[in-house]
């Protein structure tokens, strides 16, 4: 089907859109709403389907159901390419794998050794999510050591018949890798290409903890844009074809929220001040979008994460 929904099995409705030949954007309904978190589906003539990032654990039923919405079935899953380990970009890693045996995950070569032990994983995000974990995540399982591949910076993977490169892309975090499709112009950019809503033009550098650092941020972005993408496929809030003006926004606005950051703590905000003015900033930025858009986008990267991830740069660096 070339766009739209389909009703699964499980009774969840598939929201599968094509954007591409053999190219799917499958919306993973995160929280119930529309355009928080995408996975993308890559098909290849044979039929193996290859995803890139599984999403939570939480939103694995709308995951499968866009699989079938875009006409295919979800156990013929071969290939799971992660572009960072997050649980809201790869939660779902672990109870794939034990679904399906034959499924290979491939990662960062940083990130994969928590995706086979995940217990530092989850004590870090228990820190910062405490008892909402479950709630927004759901099961963390780990995955058998021979389903894991490190990836290598550089690499050309085949993918869905054509080459997909993995580019190493720090700056959200020190583990991230971009994926590069130069035959269809398209690269899909995780957190590292920022988060954006669809129909909104502000980039959002999501600054969560613990490894935000925008002098490889910026490096990440040179790299991007040195790859002239026609598209840009993000995680939080799918595909972008104004390739330049959104690699444009990017750094400035993370330079924003740092000088934001950095007075307000510098003036003696807590976390729950500097929350407070990270959230009508972001808000101002988004303009007339609407509450829909500031509440998706509320979802996709949280005030608090930022105030968290900013004031462990600004700590960090001897800042404040
Ligand atoms: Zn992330």
């Amino acid at each position: 089907m070339a766009d739209g929904a389909g009703m699964g099995r499980d009774g969840t409705e598939g929201d599968a859109v094509a954007l591409d030949e053999g190219v799917w954007q499958i919306d993973l309904g995160f929280r119930g709403r529309r355009g928080v978190i995408a996975a993308y589906l890559l098909v290849d003539v044979g039929g193996d389907l290859t995803l890139i990032e599984s999403g939570p654990t939480t939103t694995l039923p709308a995951l499968r159901a866009g699989i079938r919405a875009a006409g295919f079935d979800p156990a013929r899953l071969t290939s799971l390419l992660l572009t960072h380990i997050h649980l809201d970009h790869a939660g779902a890693a672990g109870v794939l794998a034990r679904e399906l045996p034959g499924l290979v995950v491939r990662t960062h070569p940083v990130g994969a050794p928590h995706l086979v032990d995940p217990a530092k994983l989850v004590a870090s995000a228990s820190r910062i999510y405490g008892d909402r974990m479950d709630d927004l995540w759901g099961e963390v399982a780990s995955i058998p050591a021979e389903q894991v591949v490190a990836l290598a910076d550089g690499e050309t993977l085949s993918v869905a018949g054509r080459p997909l490169a993995a580019l190493f892309t720090p700056g959200h975090a020190s583990h991230h890798v971009a994926f590069w499709d130069a035959a269809r112009g398209t690269v899909y950019t995780g957190d590292v290409g920022g988060v954006r809503m669809a129909g909104t033009g502000y980039v959002c550098p999501p600054a969560s903890p613990p490894e935000v650092d925008p002098e490889a941020w910026a490096g990440s972005v040179a790299r991007l844009r040195a790859l002239a993408a026609r598209r840009l496929c993000l995680t939080h809030g799918g595909p972008f074809a104004d390739v330049e003006a959104h690699l444009d926004g990017l750094l400035p606005n993370l330079a924003a929220l740092r000088e934001l950051a950095l007075a307000e703590l510098r003036a003696g905000a807590d976390q729950t001040a500097l929350t407070a003015a990270i959230h009508a900033h972001v808000a101002a930025a988004l303009g007339d979008a609407g509450p829909d858009a500031l509440e998706n986008l509320e979802w996709a990267t949280p005030s608090y994460l930022a105030a968290a991830g900013l004031t462990r740069l600004l700590t960090k660096r001897g800042e404040v």
